[in-house]
């Protein structure tokens, strides 16, 4: 823990504030509950005892990355050592405005959305900062963009197949090698991959996480639009994610959405943080998913909803896929369109 005191130390004296803890325990805790929910850390203060910080050091807040250890510490110093509560506040891109928000989240990351975080260290000291620029967003699900180019399509509908076509008879031979791209299709003990009523299938049989890679090729200079559905079939527990950009399984970006609406962003060896959790996540139709680049700019929608603004970083590769993760899980996918795109000039 010491480093992230310390650290805390340095940014509150960046901005004018001489602190010194010279009180304080921080402990570790395992299941830590208040006020009837888990939490990954806790401050405790009691009037004439030294604070106490608990640390869950099993929870994903500190698990996922060096930057989500650092806002959960930095949170429960700000209980402990500034004496402040919670603020529920959100800006105006549905971020919100401060690490004492009242939830999991994680705000910044180490990649995709680390721009972020000098505001929100610029608020824990001094609460009237200004609102960043980069939560003014007027873009939307429907923003009016052309698409110049269709770089990827699957609908997983098969063929229509004419009466009297002397091409193929088995249908089994058409969905599996002809119609569907290179989808590696199949079916062992642990997982199965396949195509059936007009969308794809990815369901594990045991734990751990199972992927149907595809290849994209996108130019970095271009603006692009990934859109696809997605689902996890009725009362199945588990996670659904959505990969672009990578060389490897190492380097891809990553979404990962689970059917309790927790929706996490990132790269996938920098620790995909929570960037919002209480988005709505149909499990008896289809989940609509926009990854779009545009400018300097991801925006990412959820059912038309924005999920987060976020700074494009450069591609690995042309490595895209599906993914689940659960004890045993599905998730089922339908349309996947990538196109370049180009917002209409102003006139
Ligand atoms: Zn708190």
């Amino acid at each position: 823990m010491q480093p992230y005191v310390s650290s805390f130390l340095v940014e509150a004296g960046k901005r004018g504030h001489r602190l010194v803890i010279d009180d304080l325990i921080i402990t570790y805790k395992y299941n830590i509950v208040t006020a009837k929910i888990h939490a990954a850390g806790l401050c405790r203060k009691r009037f004439g005892h030294t604070p106490i910080i608990f640390i869950d050091t099993t929870s994903p807040n500190w698990r996922a990355s060096d930057v989500s250890k650092e806002q959960l510490v930095f949170h429960e110093l700000c209980h402990c050592i500034l004496g402040k509560g919670h603020n529920p506040d959100t800006l105006m891109n549905g971020n919100f405005a401060s690490i004492m928000k009242p939830s999991g989240e994680t705000l910044y990351g180490a990649v995709l959305n680390h721009f972020k975080r000098e505001y929100y260290l610029d608020e824990l000291f001094n609460p009237k900062a200004e609102k960043p620029a980069w939560a003014q967003v007027n873009e939307s699900a429907t923003s009016p963009y052309t698409i110049l180019d269709t770089l990827f399509y699957d609908d997983f509908d098969a063929l229509q197949i004419e009466e009297d076509s002397n091409l193929i008879d088995d249908n089994e031979i058409l969905i599996d090698s002809v119609k569907y791209k290179d989808w590696s299709l199949g079916a062992n003990s642990v997982v199965r991959r396949w195509v059936v009523n007009g969308h794809l299938e990815l369901e594990s049989f045991e734990r751990g996480t199972y992927t149907i890679p595809f290849n994209v090729h996108i130019p970095d200079s271009i603006d692009f639009e990934i859109k696809t559905n997605m689902v996890i079939p009725g009362g199945k527990a588990g996670t659904m994610s959505f990969y672009w950009g990578g060389s490897s399984l190492k380097d891809m970006f990553a979404m990962v959405i689970n059917q309790d609406g927790n929706v996490s962003i990132g790269q996938i060896s920098h620790g995909v943080v929570v960037a919002k959790s209480d988005v709505e996540i149909f499990n008896d139709v289809f989940n609509e998913i926009i990854i779009r680049k545009s400018g300097a700019f991801y925006y990412i929608f959820i059912n038309g909803r924005l999920i987060d603004n976020l700074k494009f970083e450069g591609l690995n590769g042309d490595l895209c896929g599906f993914g689940v993760s659960g004890q045993s899980s599905e998730v089922w996918i339908d349309d996947v369109l990538v196109t370049h795109i180009q917002r209409p000039k102003p006139i």
